[in-house]
């Protein structure tokens, strides 16, 4: 059975004590939400954000890391310290680092498998540029970003992996994907499970959205029936817009 989904991803954003302030206040909002809900801040804010959210029902997840244990990476960041520092989840191939840090399919796949063998959860982005979209290319790219990513993950191992949906022309712009677009490519996701990993998997498998959401669009999204939840960038920087969305996810689910 799959439930509401919300996780915000607070990018380059956040001093520690800003950090504090603004999951202080969704703890006291989301007391009685139900659902996976997770912040995701900037590494140097994981541990005061950790202390605050312990007992909570917010969990913790990590913006990026490096496909080794440790070792001379200078400036990288672990799974294992990951893990130590009480993340559940790890987003992975965001389309920011795809395009500012020349990450590719490979190294996608390589920080996924880091990631589950440490036993954190990846969040897997994939999603098309405008001019793919343009060109009618979407599914195409989503299939080769898919394949790439998961590349020599056995079924054990994908039950794990929640997917991000994230078409690269909405993420930061204010242009939302419409709910029929977003689901469009969402059953395109699922069916890529069911061929790959089997009925179960994919009836099971979290699939999100992300894209310029925010509290008025969130509903009209989850509502679609292979939506899941949303990934979050800028509305979750508030806690009254991050918590308003958690709401309408919460609502959008039980009207399904
Ligand atoms: C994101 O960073 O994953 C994202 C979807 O950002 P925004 O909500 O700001 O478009």
């Amino acid at each position: 059975m799959r439930k509401p989904f919300i996780a915000g991803n607070w990018k380059m954003n956040k001093t520690v004590s800003e950090a504090v302030e603004l999951v202080a206040k969704l703890k006291e909002i989301v007391k009685d939400e139900r659902g996976e809900i997770v912040v995701i801040p900037p590494f140097t804010a994981l541990f005061e954000v950790k202390k605050i959210i312990s007992g909570s029902r917010i969990e913790l997840g990590a913006q990026n890391l490096y496909w080794k244990e440790k070792g001379a990476f200078t400036g990288e960041i672990s799974p294992l310290m990951l893990k130590d520092i009480g993340c559940k989840y790890v987003i992975v191939g965001h389309s920011e680092r795809r395009q500012h840090f020349n990450e590719t399919d490979e190294i996608v796949n390589l920080k996924i498998k880091a990631a589950l063998e440490n036993s954190l959860i990846p969040i897997f982005c994939i999603g098309e540029k405008l001019e793919q979209r343009d060109k009618g290319e979407t599914l195409n790219v989503i299939e080769r970003q898919f394949e790439g990513g998961l590349s020599g993950i056995d079924e054990s191992k994908a039950r794990k992996i929640v997917i991000a949906y994230e078409p690269v022309w909405a993420i930061g712009t204010g242009r939302t994907a419409t709910p029929e677009q977003a689901q469009e490519v969402h059953s395109f996701i699922r069916t890529k499970l069911r061929k790959k990993y089997g009925n179960e998997i994919a009836n099971c498998a979290i699939i999100l959205y992300g894209g310029s959401v925010k509290p008025e669009n969130a509903h009209s999204l989850i509502k679609q029936k292979d939506i899941d939840g949303v990934l979050v960038g800028g509305a979750s920087l508030e806690a009254e817009s991050f918590g308003k969305i958690i709401e309408e996810g919460w609502r959008a689910f039980r009207e399904k």
